[in-house]
């Protein structure tokens, strides 16, 4: 059998997301974004543009969309306030760049491709991380443009649940809650990623998130940092994480999946259910992957309930899931 001509992966975050939880209104709700945002991604494919190209469109749809955790719809700090993580690697070239803690720009994405294409550097963060984006012209936005009620009801269960404050809304809480009413609390989280494998056999990953409910003190979790919760390799495969970041930077999982393929020679599907099945299972942590091969292998796995994600390939069905038993 030939490879297909490319192939995209993408998920939307992992965590509780079980069957029973979700309303009929919901499901159809995410399952349109997902849509939508792997026909982004792919309609770059198509026209034989780069992975890297497809990966950044791709989740531009999932950023801009208030269901997901990642630009608009981010989830807040214990202080009120989204600090936004990215990161963008190219498999071709290894290069990468990366933002964490930033608090206006609209898609934290490009603020990484940025860093990547526009800087010598790979990572960073906070207020160095808002200039720098500014200072190439990205759009920027304000606290309202993020805000959801329900993310803001989260904090607040969360900081009665620890005793501690609850601080003041953003002055400019965009109050259209219309579709962002539907977003599904998966328990303190979620992410969106994509990995993309182009026509001339090209991979690249990419990862963008609010980061856990109620953070505190600068924390930082898996998905910008390269390696843990995002990793392409021409050599291996593209890996995009979701789920208790912490667990994910302690085991390497996205460099660590990468290194089953290229230096032990596993299928995809074997390396991703290796980390994430046995290695993290057997350490206590939660969450999940995509992944694609520079040969067109598409793969996925996850020890949670759920993960929202969609692949297609050229000459295959897009496939959209969210829960454990469905394919
Ligand atoms: N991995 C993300 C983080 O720890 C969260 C998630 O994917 O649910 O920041």
């Amino acid at each position: 059998m030939t490879s297909p001509n490319w192939s995209l992966v993408l998920h939307g975050g992992s965590g509780v997301i079980d069957r029973a939880d979700l309303k009929p209104e919901q499901d159809r709700a995410y399952r349109a974004v997902l849509t939508q945002a792997a026909e982004a991604g792919s309609a770059v494919l198509r026209r034989g543009d780069a992975a890297l190209d497809a990966v950044e469109a791709a989740i531009h749809v999932l950023e801009n969309d208030p269901l997901f955790n990642a630009g608009r719809g981010a989830v807040f700090t214990a202080e009120g306030c989204v600090e936004l993580d990215a990161a963008i690697m190219d498999g071709a070239t290894l290069e990468a760049g990366a933002v964490a803690g930033v608090t206006h720009v609209k898609n934290p994405i490009s603020a990484a491709r940025r860093v990547m294409e526009r800087s010598p550097h790979v990572l960073l963060i906070g207020r160095g991380a808002d200039a720098f984006a500014e200072a190439q012209g990205l759009e920027t936005a304000s606290a309202g443009y993020f805000f959801v009620e329900g993310r803001w009801k989260a904090l607040e269960r969360q900081l009665a649940r620890e005793g501690k404050p609850i601080p003041q809304r953003p002055k400019d809480a965009d109050t259209d809650e219309r579709h962002a009413a539907l977003a599904h609390d998966e328990g303190k989280r979620g992410t969106v990623g994509v990995v993309a494998r182009d026509a001339r056999g090209h991979v690249a990953a990419g990862t963008s998130t609010g980061g856990v409910t109620g953070k505190s003190w600068g924390r930082v979790g898996d998905s910008p940092l390269i390696g843990a919760g995002t990793y392409a390799s021409d050599r291996s495969c593209a890996v995009s994480g979701t789920g208790e970041g912490e667990y994910f930077i302690r085991l390497s999982v996205a460099r660590a999946i990468a290194a089953l393929v290229e230096l032990k020679g596993l299928s995809l599907q074997a390396a991703v259910d290796q980390v994430i099945q046995t290695d993290l299972e057997a350490l206590g942590g939660h969450g999940g992957v995509i992944a694609v091969t520079p040969d067109g292998q598409m793969a996925w796995s996850f020890n949670t309930s759920g993960m929202y994600r969609a692949r297609v390939a050229d000459g295959q069905a897009l496939e959209v899931s969210i829960y454990k038993d469905e394919p």
